[in-house]
């Protein structure tokens, strides 16, 4: 396990369409809390579920970021690339035999109760084998029945029994990609992450992460997660639910709402980019980020 004494932070978006007022609020928050720390901030394009994701968007979202004035550390990890190291820690834990093929199509799978991200409690159908005459499709992780905890830095303490809550979840697709799962706990390791800053839609995925972390013997980074931007309707933001692109024109404006949505309170008259950036990096404060898993974007469509 490596040992990281420095804070190192990240931002780490699905390009999947242009970047909108909640990956905004994700971005500045992460990036925020890092620079307020002294800590780096480094940047990784999720595009590991590559059908849902294009060149296209990722390229036009580091676009709008340099327009609204972020800077990142290093070089964009890229997750499309990074398939042979996914591949290396499926095998380990096969070798270990942590992982277990699995049959089961999503069809059979209807019947099983949801879990808190809407995705079928797994009921162990192939944990001891494969029923007979059925093919491999998918990779699950065998989880056991203790109760992972985490104390989250703005939603507070969180427990999940991931035997009952979730169920053994995949980590190789039917389609064979690699799942986020997997490919999120590789790449906070890999990049030395010890600060996740990001949307409370995770939440829930947290406990899976932390149990992989164990699983492969890296360290589980602090986590804090920011609320979600909703809009009228109570959706999260997102190219499913139509949110408006930032308006890279106006790019001191986007800044100041995604602040405010964080619980920050800016001055009027900050006029442009750099003096909100000025701001801002000397007036962060984690503390006054509202306590709540979503809220009202007032951008919102
Ligand atoms: N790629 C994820 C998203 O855009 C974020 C994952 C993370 O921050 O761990 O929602």
């Amino acid at each position: 396990m490596k040992e990281f004494n420095r804070y190192r932070g990240r931002f780490a978006p699905s390009p999947t369409g242009p970047l909108h007022f909640g990956s905004l609020v994700a971005a500045l928050g992460s990036c925020l809390e890092a620079r307020a720390r002294g800590g780096e901030w480094l940047l990784r394009m999720e595009d590991v579920d590559e059908p849902r994701c294009s060149k296209d968007a990722a390229a036009g979202m580091l676009r709008t970021l340099e327009r609204l004035g972020f800077e990142w550390d290093g070089a964009v990890m890229v997750q499309s690339r990074r398939t042979a190291r996914y591949r290396e820690l499926l095998e380990a834990l096969q070798a270990a035999h942590w992982v277990y093929p699995c049959a089961c199509t999503r069809r059979e799978l209807a019947d099983s109760a949801p879990a808190a991200d809407g995705a079928a409690i797994y009921p162990g159908t192939c944990r001891a084998g494969l029923p007979a005459g059925k093919a491999a499709r998918a990779w699950r992780l065998r989880v056991d029945d203790a109760v992972v905890a985490f104390d989250d830095a703005i939603q507070g303490r969180l427990t999940q029994r991931l035997g009952q809550d979730v169920g053994d979840f995949v980590l190789l697709r039917a389609d064979g990609y690699f799942a986020y799962q997997l490919a999120v706990v590789a790449d906070d390791a890999d990049q030395g992450i010890t600060h996740v800053v990001r949307g409370a839609d995770l939440l829930a995925s947290t406990p899976r992460q932390i149990y992989l972390q164990s699983r492969l013997g890296f360290a589980t980074p602090a986590y804090a997660h920011l609320p979600v931007a909703v809009n009228a309707r109570g959706e999260k933001l997102s190219k499913q639910t139509l949110a408006a692109a930032i308006d890279s024109a106006a790019p001191a404006q986007a800044l100041l709402a995604a602040l405010r949505f964080l619980g920050q309170a800016p001055p009027d008259g900050l006029a442009d980019v750099g003096a909100v950036w000025a701001w801002a990096r000397e007036n962060w404060r984690l503390e006054k980020v509202p306590r709540a898993q979503a809220l009202p974007a007032s951008t919102a469509p």
